[in-house]
C-alpha cells in the first residue's frame, strides 16, 4: 500500500532523513516511533504530499506522490498534531466544508452520518467545535481525515494533551479503524504502539534503525541480557579492553558520559555471567566500574537501547 524507497531530506548539510526505506502492506497498523528531532514529521509529510524528498521515491498504492499528487493524495487521510478546525462551526458544518474542500464524490448525506457515528460525534453534531472538550475536538480532527473514505490514515501523535480516558477512546477508536484501514501512527509514546500496532518502525537521527512486528521487538533481545556500565579511563583504552574479554559478545560506548567515565552498554554471549570476569578485567587494569545494573527487556529499554546503539554507531570517536 505503501512503498518509501531510499528517502532522502536534506536541509542544508544536515539530514532530516537519510536514506529511508519500508513498504507496508493494505491493513497493516503500524507505529512511527523515535525521539524528538527524529525525522516522523519529515516522514508524514512527505507521504502527505507536504514535502518533497531531496531524493528517493514514496508511492501510496503504487502512484508516485511527486507523479500525481492528487490521486496519491485522495488516498490518504491526515490528522495533523494540530488538527486546522475552526471554532465557530459546528461540527456538522465543518464536515461539510472539508467535504467540498477534498472535492469529496461519496454521496454526501450518508457519507457524512457514517463517519459520525463511526466516531462517535452524531449527538454533538450541532455543537459549535469551540464549545467541544478536547477529546471530542480530537474526534473531530479524526472525522476530517476520514473524509473520502481514504485507504491509509495517518495520525501524528493523537493522544498528546488528552486525559487518560480520552486517550482510551482514541485508541480503540484507532484499533476500530484498522479494521479497514492501513494506518501510520507517529509517536513517542511506546505503550501507544504496544497496545495499537502490530509493527513498528523506528527512526533516530533520519535512520530507519529497526523495523519489526510488536512482539518479535521485544523477544529479540529476550534472551541476551545486557548490562550498563559506567566505567572511568580512556573510552578507546576501556572499549578494546573490553572487547578483548572472553564471554563478551558486544560492546557500545554511548553518548552518556561523566568527567573521565563512559556509560557502556555490554552484551554477554548467551548464557555467560559477565559480572565477575568483568569485575576483575577493571580492577587489574585499574579502570575504576562506577556503576553496573541490567537493561530491562521492556519495549521502553529496547527502545533506549536501540536509540543508543545507532548514536554510538554514528558517533566519531568510536569509529574504527
Ligand atoms: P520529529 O517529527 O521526529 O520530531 P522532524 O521530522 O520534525 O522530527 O525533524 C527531523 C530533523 O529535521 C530535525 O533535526 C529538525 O531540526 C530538522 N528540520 C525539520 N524541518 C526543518 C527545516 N524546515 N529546516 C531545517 N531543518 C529542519
Amino acid at each position: 500500500m505503501i512503498k518509501v524507497e531510499n528517502l532522502v531530506k536534506r536541509y542544508g548539510a544536515n539530514y532530516a532523513l537519510n536514506d529511508v526505506s519500508f513498504e507496508i502492506g493494505e491493513g497493516e497498523v503500524v507505529g512511527l516511533l523515535g525521539p524528538n528531532g527524529a525525522g516522523k514529521s519529515t516522514t508524514m509529510n512527505i507521504l502527505t504530499g507536504f514535502l518533497a524528498a531531496t531524493s528517493g521515491t514514496a508511492t501510496i498504492g503504487g502512484v508516485d506522490i511527486r507523479e500525481d499528487p492528487i490521486a496519491a493524495k485522495r488516498m490518504i487521510g491526515y490528522l495533523p498534531e494540530q488538527p486546522p478546525l475552526y471554532p465557530d462551526m459546528t461540527v456538522e458544518e465543518y464536515l461539510n466544508f472539508v467535504y467540498e474542500l477534498k472535492g469529496c464524490t461519496l454521496e454526501r448525506g450518508p457519507h457524512l452520518a457514517e463517519i459520525m457515528s463511526v466516531v462517535k460525534l452524531t449527538d454533538v453534531r450541532g455543537r459549535l467545535i469551540r464549545n467541544l472538550s478536547k477529546g471530542y475536538k480530537q474526534r473531530v480532527g479524526i472525522a476530517q481525515a476520514l473524509i473520502g473514505d481514504p485507504k491509509v490514515v495517518i495520525f501524528d501523535e493523537p493522544t498528546v494533551g488528552l486525559d487518560p480516558k480520552q486517550i482510551l477512546e482514541v485508541r480503540n477508536l484507532i484499533r476500530a479503524l484498522s479494521k479497514n484501514h492501513t494506518v501510520i501512527l507517529s509517536t513517542h509514546i511506546l505503550a501507544e504502539v504496544q497496545s495499537v500496532c502490530q509493527r513498528v518502525l523506528i527512526i533516530n537521527r533520519g535512520r530507519l534503525i529497526a523495523d519489526k512486528h510488536t512482539d518479535e521487538l521485544a523477544r529479540s533481545l529476550e534472551d541476551s541480557v545486557i548490562y550498563r556500565a559506567k566505567i572511568a579511563g580512556p573510552e578507546r583504552e576501556v572499549t578494546n579492553a573490553l572487547r578483548a574479554m572472553h564471554g563478551m559478545k558486544s560492546v557500545t560506548a554511548t553518548a552518556e558520559k561523566e568527567a573521565d567515565a563512559t556509560v557502556y552498554l555490554l552484551e554477554g554471549a548467551r548464557g555467560f555471567d559477565i559480572r565477575k570476569p568483568l569485575f576483575r578485567l577493571l580492577a587489574g587494569a585499574n579502570y575504576p566500574l562506577l556503576e553496573l545494573a541490567p537493561t530491562g527487556t521492556d519495549l521502553e529499554s529496547i527502545f533506549i537501547r536501540l536509540v543508543e546503539r545507532s548514536d554510538a554507531a554514528d558517533a566519531p570517536s568510536v569509529r574504527k
